[in-house]
């Protein structure tokens, strides 16, 4: 499997096309996901090509996870959530459908189900969610 710089979040890199950016250093990227599955919902990936945990660097699992700790801690204090959930898949039978990797930052509340995937969020509440997340990150 080798990595196809196609990808929608290649894209997003290079500014082809928009995301609700969040948070950035030089090795990663954090932006909100357009279909949430809860508020908040996030995606932090490296900057530099990989399509995911299989073949990723130690360098850069060091990067990405060092900001979803730091992504996921804003969260909690931002939205005052209960707790978060990280997700990551692997290959298409593995539940990826953007080939390149990323964690989702899923912040959770007490008795509050997920949502289901493929629903569109709204994009003002979006970055809504987004300027509390950014402030906390300060
Ligand atoms: P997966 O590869 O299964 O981990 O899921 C890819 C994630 O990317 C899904 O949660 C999508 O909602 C999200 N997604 C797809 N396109 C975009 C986009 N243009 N901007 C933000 N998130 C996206």
């Amino acid at each position: 499997m080798t990595y196809d710089d196609k990808n929608i979040f290649a894209k997003i890199l290079r500014a082809e096309i928009p995301a609700t950016r969040v948070y950035e250093d030089n090795d990663t990227l954090c932006f909100m996901d357009i279909f949430p599955r809860a508020d908040g919902h996030c995606l932090v990936i490296p900057k530099t090509p990989c399509r995911n945990l299989l073949d990723a660097s130690p360098v850069q699992l060091a990067g990405v996870m060092a900001t979803t700790q730091k992504v996921a801690n804003a969260a909690m204090a931002a939205l005052e959530a209960d707790g978060i959930t990280v997700q990551q898949f692997n290959e298409g039978p593995g539940g990826q459908e953007v080939f390149h990797l990323h964690f989702h930052i899923l912040p959770r509340w007490t008795g509050v189900s997920l949502r289901p995937p493929g629903q569109p969020g709204d994009m003002a509440r979006i970055g809504e969610v987004a300027d509390k997340l950014r402030a906390a990150l300060i």
